[in-house]
Formats: structure tokens, C-alpha cells, sequence
């Protein structure tokens, strides 16, 4: 598997000041960006689910990275340091950030309860190092989408890779590699917060998911801030920036109108 080392650098946010504008960066594989394809009905609705109980990622030959959410705890878990945040708190910070990106480009989330039919899933990490990551299955070139169910029964370990041999997929200059599959996860072994306060030394949870779901949709880090996707934990980024909307149109287009009416009146929502 040839992923370019951007996309290999772990998909973690670090910590650190501000910097200047940037321009937005998508996730590559061997030279092919990376996205959820659209249904037969032309469609990008993308499916998540919060653990309620344990998951292990099932990694392939085309699972991003080995690592990152590859043992995952209930969402409920993430909060084991925070006593101040409740489980319904975290959930309104992830359907925030899940917001966001709805927001600004032409793809949709929505939450469904049964985990064989969640597109991205959404946790606490085992990890003993490092605070949020994202990981990734994808299909190969020409695959094309696969049906729900195909895609769903391959991440939940009905892949029949055999041998353990790395598949290699051939050059495919500027051909999207379709995501099957992709994972949220934070640690539950650090402290989270709501909102803002300028200690950075505490993120807060939907920063964190925003920068994550970013990952899961096929976006890199531009560089080390600026903007959300930038990989260190920068409180003077406030929502998206436009390099994170630049990155996340060139890959799903801007947000089509799902009410016209309020798009008529200049009223569209960011
Ligand atoms: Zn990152």
C-alpha cells in the first residue's frame, strides 16, 4: 500500500499557537483523493453510529492506518476524565461538528443505531498515546461503490483478504479512492471540554470532531493551523476556515440547496 506520508502521519492533532492562512490539503492514495461515493441516486448520505460497547477495526490491506481506532471503547468512555461533560453534551458536540461540514458541501450525516449499516463509527480508543484519531478502509481503484451491505460486512471482518499480502493498487493519477468505511476515536485517558477557554492544553470536543470527521471525509492536514484540519489545536479557529470549505468542495461540491425558499432570501446556512 503506497499512501503518501501526509496521509500515513497518523491523522492526530497535536498542540500549538496560530499561524497564518493555508491552503486545504486532501487525503491522497497512490496519488487518487480520497471520498465516500454517492448512491445510485446521485445522493451522499453518509451514515455514523456512537459505540455503545466495544469494536475492533478489522484491518486490511487497505485500512489506512494499522493503528489509529483499531480497538475502540463506547462513546460514553471518552468521557471518563470529564466529569463536567455529559453524554448528551458530547453528543450535541459531535452532531455540531457533523453540522459543519454538512454545512458547507454537498453530503449529508445521519445517525443510525444499528452498527452494520454505519458508515463511520465513532468511539473511544484503547490508545495509551495521543488525544483523537481517524482511520479509514477504502476500496480499490475501479471498484466503484459498493452496495451497503458489501461495504459494511467487509469492515466488520467478512473480508476475504488473503494471505495477508498488501494488496498493490496500481497509479491511478487523480481517480477517487472510495471510502468504505471510516473511524472516529478519542481518548478517554485526557480531559475534554465544551467551548473555548485558552488553555490549550484541554481540547474541546467539537474542535476535535470536526477536525476528525474531516479525516473521515477524505481531508489532510494543510499544514500545522489556521484551520481546523491543521494539525495542532488552535483556539483562534473558529468553525471552518476557508481553506477546510475550499478542501471539502473540491472533493463533494458545494452544499446544494435542501431549502430553497432560505437560499432564494440570501439566507444560507454556513
Ligand atoms: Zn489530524
Amino acid at each position: 500500500m503506497r499512501v503518501t506520508v501526509s496521509a500515513a502521519a497518523v491523522l492526530m492533532i497535536l498542540l500549538c499557537p496560530a499561524g497564518a492562512a493555508i491552503a486545504g490539503q486532501l487525503l491522497r492514495i497512490d496519488g487518487g483523493t480520497v471520498k465516500w461515493p454517492s448512491s445510485a441516486s446521485g445522493s451522499r448520505v453518509v451514515t455514523f453510529a456512537v459505540l455503545t460497547g466495544r469494536f475492533a477495526v478489522t484491518g486490511t490491506s487497505r485500512t489506512l492506518s494499522r493503528y489509529n481506532c483499531s480497538s475502540m471503547g463506547a462513546f460514553a468512555d471518552i468521557l471518563d476524565n470529564s466529569p463536567a461533560i455529559s453524554p448528551a453534551m458530547a453528543h450535541k458536540a459531535l452532531r455540531a461538528a457533523f453540522a459543519a461540514w454538512e454545512g458547507v458541501a454537498d453530503i449529508a450525516f445521519r445517525q443510525v443505531f444499528d452498527l452494520g449499516k454505519a458508515n463511520i463509527i465513532v468511539g473511544a480508543t484503547d490508545s495509551h498515546r495521543g488525544r483523537a484519531f481517524a482511520n479509514l478502509t477504502y476500496a480499490g481503484p475501479g471498484n466503484g461503490p459498493s452496495s451497503e451491505n458489501g461495504h459494511a460486512d467487509k469492515a466488520l471482518g467478512g473480508s476475504r483478504v488473503s494471505g495477508g499480502q498488501p494488496s498493490v493498487l496500481p497509479m491511478q493519477n487523480a481517480r477517487p479512492v472510495h471510502i468504505e468505511r471510516a473511524y472516529v476515536c478519542l481518548s478517554p485517558r485526557v480531559r475534554w471540554k465544551i467551548g473555548f477557554d485558552s488553555n490549550l492544553k484541554i481540547y474541546d470536543l467539537r474542535y476535535t470532531f470536526t477536525h476528525e470527521i474531516g479525516h473521515a471525509i477524505g481531508l489532510d492536514h494543510p499544514g500545522k493551523s489556521g484551520a481546523v484540519m491543521g494539525y495542532r489545536y488552535d483556539e483562534s479557529v473558529e468553525g471552518l476556515q476557508q481553506s477546510d470549505i475550499e478542501a471539502v468542495r473540491a472533493l463533494y461540491g458545494p452544499r446544494r440547496s435542501r431549502e430553497p425558499l432560505l437560499e432564494l432570501q440570501g439566507s444560507s446556512r454556513k
